[in-house]
C-alpha cells in the first residue's frame, strides 16, 4: 500500500481507530501538553496522568449515562481475564454461576467458570450452530444463581442481542467487548459490563469494567490481591501501574464519540453502515449468504459466506489487492467477516459494497 494511504480496515480486533484520534495522539506524542515528555514517560501517581485517568472514567459515565452507585475500573489481562475474575469474585459457595451459551466467546467464559465453581448453562444456541441468540424467554434464571452471564455480541459468529433478559435480583453480567458504546443502553439493567478496549474503545492493553459498587465490594479476601475487584475499586484503578498510554487513548476515543453526537448518533451511524452491507448480501440472489438469522444480526461483525470456499479465497485475495484488510472470517468458522466498529467510517462500508457487487458480476 502507498505510504500514508489508510486501508479499508475491517479488522476484528485490534481494529480501526478514528483517524482524528490517531492524529491528536501523534501531535502530543513526544511532548504531552507542554510537560516536556510523553504521557508514557510520566508517573501514574502524578497529577497530569491522574487528570487523564479521571477524565476517561467521567467520560465513560457521561456517554453511557451510568447511574449513581456504579463505578468504572481500568484493568489488565483482557476480557479473557474477566472470564476468571468474575467467578473468583462473585460466585459464592453454595451458589451457581449461570451462563448463556451464545458462541465462541461465551464458551471460553463458561470454561473458566467451570474451573472455579458450580456452573450451569441455562440457555444455548449450539444446536443452531450459533447462528442465532437464544430467545429471551428461554433464559430462565435458577433460584440459586450468583449471577447470569451473557455475551452481547458474538464477534466470531456475528450475532448480537438487541434486548436483554430481565434477571430480577440476580445480577446480569455482560461481556460487551465487541459492542460497548455502539448504542445507548439502560445501564441499570446490568450488574456489571466489561470489555477489552481493542474493538470499540481504543488500543489493546486495558479492559473496562462498569459495575454496581456493591458487586465490586463483594470480593473474598482468599483470592490473590491483583484479582480482587474491591482492591482495584478502592484504589481508583491505581493499585499498581495502570496501562497509562492505553487509558489515554481510550480517553481520546471517548472525546471523539462525544464529538460524533453521543451514543444515539453513533447507533444511527452504525445501523446505516450495517444496513449497507446486509442489503448487499440480501440483494445478491444467493451469491452472498448471511450467517446469522436476520433478527440477531450483529451491527458490529457482519459474517457471510459465498457458495464455495474457493470463491471465498478468491474474494479475500482480490479484496486485499484493492486495499481491504481483515475480511477473512475467524479461523474457527471460516467464511468472511467485516468488522465495522464505531471507528470504521461509512465510506469504508460503501467501498466494500461496491467491491462486493463488482466481484459478483465478475464471478457469476
Ligand atoms: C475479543 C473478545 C474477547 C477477548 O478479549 P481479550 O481482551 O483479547 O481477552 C472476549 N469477548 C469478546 C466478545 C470478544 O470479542
Amino acid at each position: 500500500m502507498e505510504q500514508g494511504k489508510r486501508a479499508f480496515n475491517f479488522n476484528a480486533g485490534p481494529a480501526a481507530l478514528p483517524l482524528a484520534v490517531l492524529e491528536r495522539a501523534q501531535a502530543e506524542f513526544v511532548d504531552f501538553r507542554g510537560n516536556g515528555m510523553s504521557i508514557m514517560e510520566m508517573s501514574h501517581r502524578g497529577g497530569v496522568y491522574e487528570a487523564v485517568h479521571q477524565e476517561a472514567k467521567e467520560l465513560l459515565k457521561e456517554l453511557f449515562n451510568v447511574p449513581a452507585g456504579y463505578d468504572v475500573l481500568f484493568l489488565q489481562g483482557g476480557a479473557s481475564s474477566q472470564f476468571a475474575m468474575i467467578p473468583m469474585n462473585l460466585l459464592q459457595p453454595g451458589k451457581v454461576a449461570a451462563y448463556v451459551d451464545t458462541g465462541s466467546w461465551a464458551k471460553k467464559a463458561i470454561k473458566e467458570a467451570q474451573l472455579i465453581g458450580e456452573t450451569a448453562v441455562i440457555a444455548s444456541s449450539e444446536a443452531e450452530h450459533y447462528t442465532r441468540m437464544p430467545s429471551l424467554e428461554d433464559i430462565q434464571v435458577p433460584a440459586e444463581a450468583a449471577y447470569v452471564h451473557l455475551t452481547s455480541n458474538e464477534t466470531i459468529e456475528g450475532t448480537q442481542f438487541q434486548a436483554f433478559p430481565n434477571t430480577g435480583d440476580v445480577p446480569l453480567i455482560v461481556d460487551m467487548s465487541s459492542d460497548i458504546l455502539s448504542r445507548p443502553l439502560d445501564i441499570s439493567q446490568f450488574g456489571m459490563i466489561y470489555a477489552g478496549a481493542q474493538k470499540n474503545l481504543g488500543p489493546s492493553g486495558v479492559t473496562v469494567v462498569i459495575a454496581k459498587e456493591e458487586l465490586l465490594a463483594a470480593s473474598p479476601n482468599t483470592i490473590p490481591t491483583m484479582l480482587r475487584y474491591d482492591i482495584h475499586q478502592k484504589n481508583n484503578s491505581l493499585y499498581n501501574t495502570p496501562p497509562s498510554f492505553s487509558i489515554y487513548m481510550v480517553n481520546q476515543v471517548l472525546h471523539w464519540l462525544k464529538e460524533q453526537g453521543g451514543l444515539q448518533a453513533v447507533q444511527e451511524h452504525n445501523e446505516e453502515k450495517a444496513n449497507l452491507i446486509y442489503d448487499a448480501i440480501d440483494s445478491s440472489q444467493g451469491f452472498y449468504r448471511g450467517v446469522a438469522v436476520p433478527e440477531n444480526r450483529s451491527r458490529m461483525n457482519v459474517t457471510f459466506r459465498l457458495t464455495s470456499e474457493d470463491l471465498e479465497k478468491s474474494f479475500i485475495k482480490q479484496a486485499e489487492q484493492e486495499g481491504f484488510v481483515g475480511l477473512k472470517g475467524h479461523r474457527s468458522v471460516g467464511g468472511l467477516r467485516a468488522s465495522i466498529y464505531n471507528a470504521v467510517p461509512k465510506s469504508s462500508c460503501e467501498a466494500l459494497v461496491q467491491f462486493m457487487k463488482q466481484f459478483q458480476q465478475q464471478n457469476s
